[in-house]
């Protein structure tokens, strides 16, 4: 993908020259000002510091409005420069921002956490929380994504163990993935740079999910039902990877798929393999999510590593494969 770099932060600033913008602002939250704001800012003349409060629930359209309201204060054109630093939430809000004031203004995004870097912060959507998750937003590549892995020194255990649910999927869809995996013994900057590029490939081609984006919801359909089904208190990246348990076990069902090779790579990882929940439970969320989803609910199987099938699944192999996989 254009304008994905990987490099310290130190590197900003001749990206944010390469654009001459006529105004620069950070927008970025109480946690990552503290921690990085400072250094990501060296080298930029007078940026506009824009600090929203930590957390998922401030990913709304309120949070968008004092963000509008403050560029125009602060006299922010077309010409002039968003750069979100921080995880997900940070850079989804960014990219809605950028996306709408003045119908678009130059967007720069600087992800802080694993899942942002390997996920949030590649492949242009953007969005806010509104009576449901994303309910608001557009798609909007940015001027550029600086991949900056010193970031991740001060991010908890917990939130690098979310980011890996990701990087687990993206194990499952890529052979060369799955090998840097092999002897995995933490994160590195190739593994996170080669899911980055994977996700930037595939939504290259195909931005707004006609095909070949949807291989990227592996493990998803089952790990939003655990997700919700324990009120969010499973993070995403865990209910993702004990998403990719179910799809694996449908896999071995349909297609002859060696779950065990999934189990192995979840455990290297350090990641969940089994949920907590009935069978029964799981389906019964995951059929109102169909509902949301105009009856349609597909799943995305393996077939072997690298390779993936996307379609309709029979109930009664899913609840084979749910009940399998229950802890
Ligand atoms: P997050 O942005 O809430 O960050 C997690 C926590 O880490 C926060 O408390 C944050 O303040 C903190 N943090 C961030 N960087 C840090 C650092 N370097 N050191 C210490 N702490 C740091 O959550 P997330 O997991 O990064 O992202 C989740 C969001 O991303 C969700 O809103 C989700 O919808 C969105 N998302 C979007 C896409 C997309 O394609 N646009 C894809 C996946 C997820
Ligand atoms: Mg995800």
């Amino acid at each position: 993908m254009e304008g994905l770099s990987f490099g310290p932060l130190s590197t900003l600033p001749s990206l944010v020259e390469e654009l001459n913008p006529h105004r620069i602002a950070f927008l970025t939250n109480t946690t990552v000002e503290r921690l990085w704001l400072e250094k990501a800012a060296e080298g930029i003349e007078e940026p506009i510091r824009i600090v929203i409060p930590d957390g998922e629930e401030y990913k709304s359209l309120e949070t968008a409005v004092a963000i509008w309201k403050r560029l125009q204060e602060e006299g922010f054109t077309r010409k002039s420069l968003l750069i979100g630093l921080g995880g997900g939430v940070v850079t989804d809000i960014a990219g809605f921002v950028a996306s709408t004031y003045m119908r678009g203004t130059l967007l720069g995004l600087v992800p802080t956490t694993l899942l942002a870097q390997v996920d949030a912060a590649i492949g242009g959507k953007t969005g806010v929380n509104f009576n449901g998750k994303n309910m608001i937003g557009t798609f909007y590549l940015p001027n550029f994504v600086l991949i900056a892995q010193e970031t991740l020194s001060t991010l908890p255990e917990e939130e690098i163990r979310n980011g890996l649910g990701e990087v687990a999927k993206y194990a499952l869809l890529d052979r060369n993935i799955y090998a840097l995996t092999r002897n995995f013994e933490g994160i590195n900057e190739t593994l996170i740079k080669e899911c980055a590029l994977f996700k930037a490939e595939v939504v290259e081609k195909d931005l707004i999910e006609g095909g070949l984006r949807r291989m990227l919801n592996l493990g998803h359909t089952a790990g939003h039902a655990i997700e919700k089904l324990s009120g969010y208190r499973i993070k995403h990246g865990l209910a993702v990877s004990m998403g990719l348990m179910v799809a694996s076990k449908v896999g071995e069902e349909l297609y002859g798929f060696d779950s065990g090779k999934a189990e192995e790579l979840l455990g290297r990882l350090g990641l969940p393999t089994g949920h907590p929940f009935r069978a029964k439970e799981i389906l019964e969320e995951m059929r109102l999510d169909k509902k949301a989803w105009y009856g349609r609910i597909t799943f995305v199987i393996p077939v072997e590593i690298g390779d993936v099938v996307v379609e309709e699944v029979d109930e009664a192999v899913l609840k084979r494969a749910l009940e399998a996989t229950r802890d």
